[in-house]
């Protein structure tokens, strides 16, 4: 990722840490610090209901802690909801790690990161996030073997990032049946923000399915090199909201729908694979007004969580995997039929999906 999407500015006052509204029911939040390596890391227990909190480590330059436990939090409830929706045996869990100023020894550094996530007993699996990648998850190994996103071992399952546009590709293709009353995409309009690991994998998956893709990247290297292979026309980053699309598909940042660019939109349908894609859950209610099918973004990307939870069962097992993705898809339309036959947005019907799945597995952590 070339920048967080997901820091929520500052607003007033502080917050102590139960009373913010990302607090939201944690079983528990975790501080860890090593002097030896310069470690300083938080990690997020927001569910352990439904299977031990699982969720990647990000890795980052926080302008302070305070943003830190704020982006863990929201991180680690997003994957509480992600992982219910995804009908996997796990919780959700995050964490994230300070990253030191100047020179660390990296594997040093996340070797100790190793033993605070074994401390936890198992409570929390870690894996790869946003500035975190396989050689860090190795040397985590070292310490701890609750660690998923392994490029070695018998179960090992490598780079999510195909799976996950997988699944996208398939939610789009169940959003478009609902938008449009089509199955095929031959010839359906995509926009696609951003072509790194995820979306350069989507815009194949599309290319092939005979899309039209509208493609930008603020990488012009990357994204010369896919519009290319998937014939795509290409657009500058910042007016990519005004292409004249049936689907707009976020796979760079965050909070990419918001006042800004809500009223740009040309589309009918947004779907894609980027985390956060609402800037606040008011954005898709305005979107829903609009007439815009909004597929939510914890919902359809969850291929990637799928793929890593085939690894934590410790026999990687394809089929399951692939099996797992349809029934990603039907969740997706029960979120559709469940939001039209109600007459509210999806991104609340989704939220409600996931609270009650989790509260189905322990009555005591619902919320309203
Ligand atoms: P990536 O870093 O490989 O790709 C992101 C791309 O977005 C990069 O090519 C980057 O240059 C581009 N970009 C950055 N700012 C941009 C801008 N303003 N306009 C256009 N393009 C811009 O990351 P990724 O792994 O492909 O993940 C993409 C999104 O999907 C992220 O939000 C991530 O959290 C989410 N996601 C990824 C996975 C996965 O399996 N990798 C799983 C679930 C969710």
């Amino acid at each position: 990722m070339a920048a967080p999407e997901l820091f929520e500015a500052v607003k007033g006052p502080l917050m102590s840490v139960f009373e913010r509204p990302s607090f939201d029911g944690h079983e528990s939040v975790h501080f860890f610090s090593d002097a030896d390596t310069g470690l300083k890391t938080i990690i997020a227990i927001h569910s352990t209901a439904l299977g031990p909190g699982a969720g990647g480590a990000r890795m980052w330059t926080y302008p302070s802690s305070e943003e830190a436990l704020r982006d863990v939090l929201r991180l680690s409830r997003g994957m509480s909801y992600k992982n219910a929706m995804a009908d996997l045996p796990l919780g959700g869990g995050k964490a994230v790690i300070l990253k030191p100023e100047g020179g660390f020894d990296r594997p040093a550094l996340f070797e100790a990161y190793g033993r605070c996530v074994d401390a936890l007993g198992g409570r929390y699996i870690t894996a790869e996030d946003v500035g975190v990648g396989p050689d860090d998850m190795r040397a985590v190994r070292k310490a701890t073997r609750h660690v998923a996103g392994l490029t070695e071992g018998v179960a090992a399952s490598g780079d999510p990032s195909p799976v996950t546009a997988k699944g996208i590709f398939n939610g789009i293709r169940t959003s478009v049946r609902r938008a449009f009353g089509r199955d095929d995409l031959a010839g359906v309009r995509v926009a696609v923000q951003g072509v790194g690991h995820v979306g350069g994998y989507l815009c194949d998956f599309l290319a092939d399915a005979g899309a039209e893709l509208v493609v930008t990247d603020v990488d012009k290297d990357l994204l010369a090199a896919v519009a290319e292979r998937a014939g795509a026309e290409v657009v500058a980053p910042n007016v990519i909201y005004d292409a004249e699309v049936d689907v707009f598909a976020p796979c760079a940042l965050g909070a990419v729908i918001n006042p800004e660019t809500i009223d740009r939109l040309r589309c009918r349908v947004v779907a894609g694979g980027a985390n956060n894609q609402l800037e606040s859950p008011e954005m898709g209610t305005e979107l829903a007004k609009r007439g815009v099918l909004y597929a939510p973004d914890y919902v359809i990307n969850g291929g990637g969580i799928i793929n890593v939870a085939a690894e934590i069962a410790g026999d990687y097992d394809p089929a399951w995997v692939a099996a797992k993705l349809d029934q990603l898809s039907a969740t997706l339309d029960e979120v559709f039929e469940r939001a039209a036959a109600g007459g509210r947005p999806p991104h609340e019907i989704a939220d409600q999906m996931a609270r009650e799945r989790i509260a189905a597995a322990k009555p005591e952590m619902a919320h309203a």
